[in-house]
């Protein structure tokens, strides 16, 4: 049998597959799709991320193939419909970066709280030694709102309990246990605008979610309270959130996401940095590395490599 890896992903899923079917890299990471048509004729495993997407004209070259083993947790960018038509078996990773995104999210929520990059930045690069510039605030004793109360949602809560913080979620989709369970205050979405000094997103991205969080959302935000996504870029409005952290009324806005991303887009640096929140210093940004943590990858590529063997009998 013969696997193909598109993506850099953990080098124990090559090394175990391995062990029972020949294992090719692709040579450009991650493949593009006419180099996967190129190569996939006779690939029984496709081991891969969000890159490229699999439609129609991919899964008709790949003749053999029989597993897809996506090392990540959207399975949007596959024709799934198709795929199991064609008696192909998908798996991806549900719920196993949710510490990792989580940890990013709280890392952000510090940062902005005490400017420890700028800070840092003054010193190493400016050789500003200016201890007045950065009298923070501490996350203990205030009120984070989470918005979508998921698997990332909840172990931020999670992490945010461990920081003495009120915990008020807004989840419309979850029974009343999940909250209670999580010590978190359910809220509507309107009641969490208005009373969290910290408001972090973790819906997904869809008709209902874009531009969740506009011109309205930010004008119900208590004055210095600090919007955080690391969700999806679309979720917040970019052109709202630039007017109001040019007027200052808010605390500031991490994200890890952007409404135009370079990877996997087709777009440009152009596109990307064209956004106006650059001009911004209490925007701070990071390109979508939420789920990018060793850690994170090693889980995946252990729970990928169990579920391919599984499939196939091996
Ligand atoms: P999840 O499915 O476990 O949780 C999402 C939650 O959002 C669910 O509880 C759902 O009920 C809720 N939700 C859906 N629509 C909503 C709406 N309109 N209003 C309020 N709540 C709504 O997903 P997850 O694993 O927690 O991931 C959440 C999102 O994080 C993903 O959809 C993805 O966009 C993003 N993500 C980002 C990274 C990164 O690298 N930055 C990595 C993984 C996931």
């Amino acid at each position: 049998m013969n696997c193909l890896i598109i993506d850099k992903v953990w080098g124990g899923i090559a090394e175990e597959l391995s062990k029972c079917m020949n294992v090719k890299t692709a040579d450009n990471l991650p493949s593009s799709k006419e180099q996967l048509i190129a190569e996939i004729g006779d690939v029984d495993v496709l081991i891969m991320r969000v890159d490229p997407k699999i439609d129609k004209e991919i899964l008709d070259a790949a003749k053999n193939l029989k597993v897809i083993g996506v090392c990540s947790v959207g399975l949007n960018h596959i024709d799934m419909e198709y795929a199991k038509s064609k008696g192909i078996q998908v798996f991806n990773a549900p719920g196993l970066n949710a510490n990792a995104v989580a940890e990013l999210t709280i890392s952000k929520m510090l940062d902005i709280s005490r400017g420890t990059f700028t800070a840092n930045y003054d010193v190493k690069y400016n050789h500003e030694w200016d201890k007045y510039k950065f009298e923070g605030r501490e996350l203990r004793g205030k009120t984070l709102g989470i918005m979508g109360f998921g698997r990332i949602g909840q172990r931020v809560g999670e992490l945010g309990r461990a920081f003495k913080m009120n915990i008020v979620a807004y989840d419309p989709f979850l029974p009343d246990d999940v909250f209670k369970q999580q010590c978190a205050t359910k809220a509507s979405i309107d009641e969490l605008i208005k009373v969290a000094d910290f408001i972090s997103i973790h819906v997904p991205l869809t008709p209902e979610t874009k531009n969740l969080f506009n011109k309205k959302s930010i004008a119900e935000m208590k004055d210095g309270a600090v919007v955080l996504n690391m969700s999806r870029g679309g979720i917040v409005n970019e052109a709202d959130m630039y007017e109001a952290l040019k007027e200052g009324r808010i605390g500031g806005y991490a994200a890890d996401v952007m409404e135009n991303e370079l990877a996997g887009s087709g777009l440009t640096g152009n596109d990307t940095f064209a956004s106006p929140l650059f001009e911004c210093d209490n925007f701070i940004v990071s390109p979508h590395i939420g789920a990018q943590s060793v850690d994170a990858s090693k889980d995946i590529g252990v729970h990928i490599v169990a579920k391919v063997k599984e499939a196939l009998g091996l």
